[in-house]
């Protein structure tokens, strides 16, 4: 891997879209902004879920972790049932927890983890677990970068055709029963998906190139939807809105309501 190659996984794909301004002062200011208590109790809860799942399908026993939360074990339980039936996980197959896939292009390299992929002759399926319930806007979730990004890494980097590959998304709540959310692959998708992401890049090129040569700081959108306060500043065009707004807790309040 060259040395100055970008990594790029689909948060940062999502966040370059939506708004190049916050993805440059997130990932190449390393500006963050403070995570609230409950976001950090819903991140821990997540990760926590995902080492359960990952310890699973490791062959490791998690009976000891279930057997003190019952709440826990029931929903583990329905998830590896519906997973079981849904994904035919008894036949013949290969399967990985934590997957890596990357791909690198000229100057970036896409990246991805799938928290499960199960593999057989003529199937490639993707798994991932959300920690929510499943959102009402599919085409929301079918637009985010993480259903693009994965499907399409897999088939760059694998010999499936996109028709035999696909991406499930299981939402796992307490004390709801689990759900799934499967999104097809296809050829025109993925030419679809090429262009897209191929734009994307073009345009992080000339970002880029404006910002080392020229320090122009990465541009707004022109046409931004995101109902961002900011905006209105940007098209009256004064320079004092970074001292007036709080950007950063604007864009949380955009990456909330995002999916
Ligand atoms: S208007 Fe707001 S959301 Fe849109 S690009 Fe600018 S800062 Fe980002």
């Amino acid at each position: 891997m060259k040395s100055n190659v970008i990594r790029l996984s689909q948060a940062q794909l999502n966040l370059l879209e939506r708004c190049p301004p916050q993805f440059q002062r997130v990932y190449l200011d390393q500006l963050a902004s403070p995570i609230s208590p409950e976001v950090q109790e819903s991140l821990l809860w997540g990760n926590q879920f995902h080492q359960l799942m990952q310890q699973h399908f490791l062959g490791l026993s998690i009976d000891s972790i279930l057997e003190v939360d019952k709440d826990l074990k029931d929903i583990v339980k329905a998830l590896l049932n519906g997973v079981s039936e849904t994904h035919h996980l008894d036949s013949d197959c290969w399967r990985e927890a934590e997957h890596y896939r990357g791909l690198e292009t000229e100057n970036y390299l896409l990246t991805a983890i799938y928290d499960l992929l199960i593999l057989n002759n003529n199937q490639a399926q993707i798994l991932d677990w959300k920690t929510y319930l499943q959102p009402q806007n599919k085409k929301k979730l079918e637009n985010n970068w993480q259903t693009k990004l994965y499907l399409y890494l897999l088939a760059e980097t694998s010999d499936y055709l996109p028709e035999q590959i696909s991406l499930t998304y299981w939402f796992v709540k307490i004390p709801h029963q689990p759900q799934c959310l499967t999104f097809e692959y296809s050829e025109q998708l993925h030419k679809k998906y090429t262009k897209e992401l191929e734009s994307l890049l073009i345009n992080l090129d000339d970002y880029l190139l404006n910002l080392n040569k020229n320090y122009v700081d990465f541009p707004h959108l022109k046409n931004c939807e995101n109902n961002c306060p900011y905006y209105e500043f940007f098209l009256s065009g004064t320079n004092e809105v970074e001292n007036n707004i709080n950007l950063l807790s604007i864009m949380d309040e955009i990456e909330e309501v995002s999916i």
